[in-house]
């Protein structure tokens, strides 16, 4: 009898613990980034887990078969689209053999086409040279109010997938939401009152955060987004740092920074500085606002 009681509660217990890790949604990401919206909307209603890792470059990530096996287990699959992840994704999906994260299936959510994205291309569609933003530019969550949009736009695909807890989603995300509204004004008060107004990067990563708060983009070292800089290109981004008195270069962390040393040789007034531009980028970078506020102390000069 007590052996019966024994087992039947063992059965119960694992029906139950069953049902509960069944309820939870297995969420997958492309980036950190990503899964770190994710995390800050779903809180412990879902797991989540990013592809990428913070300190890659996310154009070029190999198709691993664990990725794969990790997608076939997702029950929604999130990322930038606008090609951000062109090279890699698509054999992802494919190895991963699950009709639920497909394009077109509520289990397959780009953010990028959600919140205007910048230079977009007009006319043809090119990849010339290999131009990695055919469709413009795919660096959308180093914006503050970007990823307040993106946040509520996950909270509602949760929510379709995950009804009982859609109320809680989309909780999270506007209180998200509204606290990077917050910090955004103080970001702009801050940058607003130091001298630096143009910057060189390395590649156009920087775009929408430069764009927000008004930094002007003057030059990429990169002639082309994915190409690496050439000689002759660096010397005239040197140009342009002479001719505009640019005071700061920042190079993404997952790029070779000693192309600033010849630019510091010829201008040596310039500021070079390599940043993380990715959650978990860099040690203390937990999350979007980690990154957003040591962009701006690095402007600063802090
Ligand atoms: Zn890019």
């Amino acid at each position: 009898m007590k052996l019966l009681l024994i087992v039947g509660v063992l059965i119960f217990s694992n029906i139950l613990f069953n049902s509960q890790a069944h309820a939870k949604l297995n969420v997958l990401t492309t980036t950190t980034d990503l899964r770190s919206l994710v995390a800050e909307v779903g809180g412990d209603k879902l797991t989540v887990e990013s592809i990428a890792k913070g300190t890659q470059d996310p154009h070029f990530i190999e198709a691993k078969p664990s990725f794969m096996l990790k997608a076939n287990r997702a029950d929604l699959l999130v990322s930038v689209g606008l090609d951000l992840e062109i090279g890699w994704l698509p054999s992802v999906i494919q190895g991963a053999r699950n009709p639920k994260i497909t394009q077109g299936k509520k289990g397959f959510l780009e953010v990028g086409p959600l919140v205007k994205p910048l230079e977009l291309t007009v006319g043809a569609i090119t990849r010339a040279e290999g131009d990695v933003h055919p469709l413009g530019n795919p660096h959308v969550t180093l914006d503050p109010i970007r990823d307040g949009e993106i946040a509520v736009a996950i909270a509602e695909r949760l929510g379709a997938l995950d009804a009982p807890n859609g109320a809680y989603y989309l909780d999270t995300a506007k209180k998200f939401q509204a606290r990077m509204l917050e910090k955004t004004s103080a970001w702009q008060k801050r940058l607003d009152k130091i001298a630096v107004k143009k910057v060189i990067t390395y590649h156009k990563t920087l775009t929408y955060f430069l764009d927000r708060f008004g930094i002007q983009n003057v030059a990429i070292l990169e002639p082309k987004p994915g190409i690496p800089p050439t000689s002759g290109h660096v010397l005239d981004v040197i140009g342009e740092i002479r001719a505009q008195k640019v005071p700061l270069i920042l190079v993404e962390n997952y790029f070779d920074p000693t192309v600033t040393q010849k630019i510091k040789q010829e201008v040596p007034t310039v500021r070079a500085e390599t940043v993380p531009v990715a959650v978990d980028g860099a040690s203390g970078m937990g999350s979007l606002e980690n990154v957003i506020e040591n962009l701006v102390k690095t402007i600063e000069g802090k």
